[in-house]
């Protein structure tokens, strides 16, 4: 059967403020951003609450987005259990070299934190609210967004629903449907290349997270807790995962993490091994009327910078901000900025992310030549103080809530 009006099973309303598509990190920390705020809101997500809570993903938080959840009370967990890392290193041809974060910025650092472990407690949040936060509802199309009451329509065990809104969120990640919606244009650069990501149940070897530059290509040493790994590996994109035993992995790991005194590192069970392609996406604008976006659902960045929730974390603080405003003065034209504030800044963290990916891989059209000028270019980086402290700057995060003097401005480029 299918119907029009609320899945009343699901404690889903047929009429709510802001629609929230999607309960990945964006959709539930905009909801609590919200709902701080007294402004309600119905999150629809296509998946089961066991998917989203195991979906084994990012793990960095910048200081800023670990502040910004723990002054919305969603920091305890993260705070007692995740490990701050305040310097980084590049190993370049067995050779280390020490990014010194905290001491080239005012103390800050990234703390590691599973994103699956963020989902849990965010939905445990939203849970403790009462509001609605709704599994297996996948959304399939959003209309009437030029409108005054924008309609979500979303199905739910074979039937449709409609729910109406005063403004949809398409926090939806990069394959939802919103973005279709709101037709930007997409600015898209996709990589040649991927990575081979795993998580080890072994204590990591190398305390710090190293960035490894290697002739044959890329690899990631980071740390997911104090009892598991996460390892990355320069890879193809269509790279069959059935060629890619445990022993191929570690010795492959031990090849490219390799250092001079010879230590390798020490192995583990896999409990998980995906590849992950890398690409950069811009939607502009990130929104139209009364649908905006937010996350993966407006932006990629290669996972290199770990910057991609980070940017998610910034957008649905921003976006909060937004309809707090808009709640208060009813003003459109507040709608509309979100999207021009937030592009400046998913515009920098697209240089950095790809930045970092230009100088650690090994591309296909590369030639000796250009491989000369990645050892050149890391080596300006460890040996430079100013270039080191813009490096750190943008890796801990850059201030997206600081703009230039308005002298400074450079005028719209669109
Ligand atoms: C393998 C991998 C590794 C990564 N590593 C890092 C890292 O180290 N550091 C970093 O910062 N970033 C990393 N990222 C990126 C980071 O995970 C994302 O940027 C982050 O998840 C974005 O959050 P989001 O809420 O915008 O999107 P998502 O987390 O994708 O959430 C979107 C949600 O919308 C739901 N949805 C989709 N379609 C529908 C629909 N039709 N109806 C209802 N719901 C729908 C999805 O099921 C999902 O739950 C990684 C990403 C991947 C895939």
């Amino acid at each position: 059967m299918s119907g029009v009006g609320s899945a009343r099973d699901l404690n889903v309303p047929p009429r709510t403020q802001v629609a929230i598509i999607g309960a990945g990190p964006a959709g539930l920390v905009l909801a609590h951003l919200l709902h701080l705020q007294g402004i309600d809101s119905v999150i629809l997500e296509s998946h089961s609450r066991e998917h989203c809570e195991q979906r084994i993903r990012a793990g960095f938080l910048e200081e800023g987005s670990a502040s910004l959840l723990e002054s919305i009370g969603l920091g305890d967990r993260l705070r007692r259990e995740g490990l701050v890392h305040r310097a980084f290193v590049f190993r370049l041809l067995g050779e280390d070299h020490r990014i010194a974060l905290g001491d080239l910025t005012d103390g800050r650092g990234m703390t590691i934190y599973g994103q699956e472990e963020l989902v849990k407690d965010l939905i445990a949040a939203r849970r403790a609210t009462g509001r609605p936060l709704a599994f297996q509802t996948p959304v399939q199309a959003c209309s009437q967004i030029d409108g005054h009451e924008p309609v979500v329509v979303y199905r739910h065990n074979d039937e449709v629903w409609e729910l109406r809104c005063d403004v949809i969120a398409g926090c939806d990640g990069f394959h939802g449907p919103s973005r279709a919606a709101v037709k930007p244009t997409a600015y898209t650069r996709q990589c040649p290349i991927a990575w081979l990501g795993v998580l080890a149940a072994v204590p990591p070897t190398i305390e710090e997270i190293v960035y490894a530059w290697h002739n044959r290509g890329f690899a990631l040493h980071s740390v997911r807790s104090p009892q598991l790994s996460r390892l990355h590996l320069q890879c193809a994109p269509d790279e069959d995962l059935n060629q890619w035993s445990d022993e191929r992995i570690w010795d492959e790991l031990d090849a490219r993490l390799s250092r001079r005194d010879g230590v390798t590192l020490d192995r583990g069970p896999i409990l998980q091994k995906a590849v992950i392609p890398l690409r950069s996406f811009v939607a502009e604008p990130m929104g139209r009327g009364r649908l905006l976006l937010a996350g993966d659902a407006a932006h990629i960045v290669p996972p290199t910078g770990a910057k991609g929730l980070n940017l998610a974390i910034a957008d649905v603080h921003a976006l909060s901000q937004t309809l707090g405003r808009w709640y208060a003065r009813r003003d459109d034209a507040l709608l509309e900025d979100y999207s021009r504030r937030r592009l400046r800044h998913v515009w920098q963290v697209e240089r950095f992310s790809a930045w970092m990916t230009s100088v650690l891989h090994r591309f296909p059209q590369h030639d000796d030549f250009d491989r000369k000028l990645q050892v050149a270019e890391l080596r300006h980086v460890c040996s430079s103080p100013s270039a080191a402290r813009a490096l750190a700057e943008s890796y801990v995060g850059l201030d997206s809530s600081r703009d230039l003097p308005a002298e400074h401005q450079l005028v719209a480029v669109d």
